[in-house]
């Protein structure tokens, strides 16, 4: 998976009308809509740029304007019907009277439809939040609307293999001719106009920006947008070394539920962080060491790590399209071309203004309500952020093969894998960083931050639910932790760090998953997660008291 996915709770208002009670509807219908937005908070983003040359500020200015067309494509790839729903919600607003309920209520829509690019609640299973907009289609607009999945399939099955990729590329639409039969439409095509724009954009800000990589990963894309060859575009973004971290295009397919298959387009425009470039420079360089004092048997131990994928840690200017609606994407890995990961690799970027958004808005108060008064001045930014760091180094350590098999650790846990493995990344983050600290590579004094930075995550992850690997993984980590009493309960039912116990529990974990992957042992695998990778009464007394924290961030852009 090459994002978190969250599967979240019942907050969305779902609209059925009753024409005799029209206006008690519309006031309970605002209220309720209010209640949906109030879950995912708004929050400005804002990033520093007065440090960047002018001729880098031109360029993103380009960029962001580009940005704004993805979010144009983005809405119409969804539904074939949310650009004609957006203008008639404007219209709503300026014709209804001023100071109304309705006109309160269709500003709301317009609202919350911008949020999540259509008339479907996403942090509530697609429920529609405005009335007559029928159910969200699962082959969005990228399949004509009267065809089925069956249709669709029978119709490959008659294509040659060349036809058949085409049909089912990323950057292809597929309609129908003006006799009613099947074909296939390149991106270039389809959204000629956007791309036409987009691509002009492009050249502009590739003429502005002094950063070679830059301008080289600009004059491909523009030239992809226009030929819908995205091969050589998505190679230079691999090699972009500049402060300005661009992404700009179609990517993820989850859009296309028929068969992940379309790509979505979308915008991140953001900025390197500096500062903790060089966190991440520094933990980088200490991952061999690590790797051998990991506390597991020395023959399970890689002597020579490998190349490790490149991570960067950015901060977010604009997000547009795929990369902007209901919760926000904290991290990506790209690209996603097989062929391009093939020869490049693919390249982790991490969204810390994002991230630190998050993190005021939702874990400071879970870890106000999950944790002791005392444990309030332990909770740190700079805590949380440094352990998703070395969470995403540690998913490079560790067993990957099985010892002495021709199988990978992947191959062996099968359908546990993903939520042991994160389990692991958790973990062993702690114990590196713990490692780094007795080293004095890391200040003591962060001790109880990491720790009880740690705890209080366990509850925001927890909270997407245990049907997703990272949630799963942590319920088994708390769970473990508690059974070891390495953390404990007060009478309150809130959770606390035992110190005496805590370092040594948290090798223990680790040696238990690493062993696992290093000897392929499904069966333990599963016996684990079956009796701890779930949410226990203890956990859930705290869930149930966490109903009034947001779910997630809505975040406004503020451009200097
Ligand atoms: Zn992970």
């Amino acid at each position: 998976m090459i994002r978190s996915s969250i599967r979240l709770l019942s907050f969305c208002a779902v609209f059925t009308y009753v024409p005799m009670l029209f206006a008690q509807t519309e006031k309970q219908d605002l209220a309720s809509l209010q209640k949906s937005i109030a879950q995912l908070v708004p929050v400005p983003i804002k990033t520093e740029l007065s440090t960047l040359p002018i001729s880098e500020q031109q360029a993103l200015n380009k960029l962001i304007k580009a940005a704004h067309l993805m979010d144009t494509l983005f809405l119409r790839q969804v539904s074939a019907n949310n650009e004609s729903l957006q203008a008639e919600l404007t219209k709503r607003i300026q014709t209804a009277p001023k100071g109304t309920d309705a006109q309160a209520l269709a500003q709301a829509q317009l609202d919350y439809f911008l949020i999540n690019k259509g008339p479907w609640c996403r942090i509530n299973h697609n429920k529609p939040f405005i009335p007559n907009v029928g159910d969200k289609k699962k082959q969005g607009n990228f399949y004509p609307e009267d065809a089925t999945q069956e249709e669709i399939e029978t119709w490959l099955k008659t294509l040659s293999e060349q036809d058949k990729a085409q049909a089912m590329s990323f950057y292809t639409v597929v309609k129908r001719n003006p006799k009613g039969q099947l074909m296939v439409v390149p991106y270039a095509t389809e959204y000629a106009t956007e791309l036409k724009e987009a691509a002009t954009l492009l050249e502009q800000a590739a003429a502005l920006t002094q950063n070679a990589s830059l301008q080289k990963f600009l004059k491909t894309r523009a030239q992809a947008f226009l030929s819908n060859d995205y091969y050589s575009s998505d190679l230079a973004w691999m090699e972009l070394d500049s402060d300005i971290e661009p992404v700009i295009g179609p990517y993820e397919v989850y859009e296309d539920e028929w068969f992940n298959a379309k790509a979505a387009f979308e915008a991140f425009i953001t900025v390197t962080d500096q500062a903790e470039t060089k966190k991440l420079v520094q933990f980088s360089s200490y991952l061999q060491d690590i790797e051998n004092h990991l506390p597991i048997d020395k023959k399970y131990k890689n002597p020579a790590l490998g190349k490790q994928a490149p991570i960067r840690v950015v901060n977010v200017v604009y997000n547009a399209g795929d990369a902007n609606r209901g919760v926000q994407t904290a991290a990506y890995n790209l690209p996603n071309q097989e062929r391009v990961i093939q020869e490049k690799g693919s390249k982790r970027v991490m969204l810390k203004n994002i991230q630190e958004a998050k993190y005021n808005k939702t874990l400071l108060p879970i870890a106000k309500i999950a944790l002791p008064e005392s444990s309030q001045k332990n909770i740190s930014f700079n805590a949380f952020f440094s352990a998703i760091l070395m969470h995403e180094l540690m998913h490079g350590l560790g067993p990957h093969h099985v010892y002495q098999k021709q199988t990978t650790v992947r191959e062996s846990l099968k359908e546990t894998y993903s939520a042991i493995e994160e389990a692991k990344a958790d973990i062993s983050g702690l114990f590196a960083l713990q490692y780094l600290m007795d080293k004095g590579v890391i200040d003591k004094t962060m001790a109880p931050l990491f720790y009880e930075t740690f705890l209080a995550s366990t509850f925001r992850t927890v909270r997407f639910g245990t049907s997703e690997a990272h949630g799963k993984g942590m319920a088994l980590q708390l769970n473990f932790l508690l059974q070891d009493k390495s953390i404990t309960i007060n009478k309150q039912g809130q959770f606390s760090i035992n110190y005496q116990r805590i370092k040594k529990a948290v090798e223990k974990l680790t040696q238990i998953l690493m062993t696992i992957q290093a000897q392929g042992q499904y069966q333990q695998a599963k016996q684990m997660l079956d009796t701890m990778g779930h949410v226990t009464p203890a956990i859930q007394q705290v869930l149930d008291k966490l109903t009034q924290v947001p779910v997630d961030i809505h975040p406004e852009f503020i451009i200097q």
